[in-house]
């Protein structure tokens, strides 16, 4: 299957080894999406733990674990950002779509292997990376717009904080086709139902 995070690569050769401690991400921007990937797939101790330990607390824990709960995320976009273009993989903007089809994986080959490739990087580095989720919660889709900043530290990448940007909010109808682009009419669109009434 194609990566949740959208970079047109398998999940197994993308954020899996990331998820399951395998691999560690080499850039900030390789962070964040397996970070969105571990919301994706409810990975709820990945979000914890690449969370810089000066923001944890209970209370976030079990706030990204409602939200991981809730929200049933269905693109990432990631947004151009000149002033930092140091993120390691292509910086053009890029929708994710779980269903999508990618004609070439062998071109996208060179934005692998992480750890080799892996350039050195100083302790206290800090780098950003602007997106845009899409997700399904409630019966509404909604759009989480963030410039994530993510620190290295202790030879690994954290996600520090963010600063949001409101988007409104769309009600979705019993009857419109699904915005996850399953081409299911919403009300038949199982996963959203679920995580709707939960
Ligand atoms: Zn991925
Ligand atoms: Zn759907």
């Amino acid at each position: 299957m194609w990566c949740y995070c959208g970079s047109a690569l398998m999940f197994s050769d993308c954020c899996q080894p990331l998820l399951a401690g395998i691999n560690k991400a080499a850039t900030a921007l390789q962070l964040m999406r397996s970070r969105y990937s571990a919301y994706c797939t409810g990975n709820i101790n990945y979000i914890a733990n690449t969370y810089h330990p000066s923001q944890h607390s209970d209370n976030a824990i079990a706030e990204i674990a409602a939200f991981a709960k809730a929200a049933h995320f269905i693109a990432l976009t990631i947004l151009p950002q000149a002033d930092h273009p140091a993120t390691g993989l292509p910086n053009q903007s890029d929708t994710g779509q779980a269903h999508k089809t990618k004609t070439d994986k062998n071109s996208m080959n060179t934005t692998q292997s992480p750890s080799a490739a892996a350039p050195h990087i100083s302790e206290g580095t800090v780098d950003y990376v602007h997106f845009i989720a899409r997700f399904i919660m409630q019966d509404k889709l909604q759009q989480l717009e963030e410039r994530s900043r993510f620190v290295f530290e202790q030879q690994q990448w954290w996600y520090l904080d963010g600063m949001l940007f409101p988007h409104a909010v769309n009600k979705i109808n019993r009857n419109d086709s699904c915005p996850c682009g399953s081409g299911k009419k919403y009300k038949v669109c199982r996963p959203h139902l679920m995580s709707a009434q939960s």
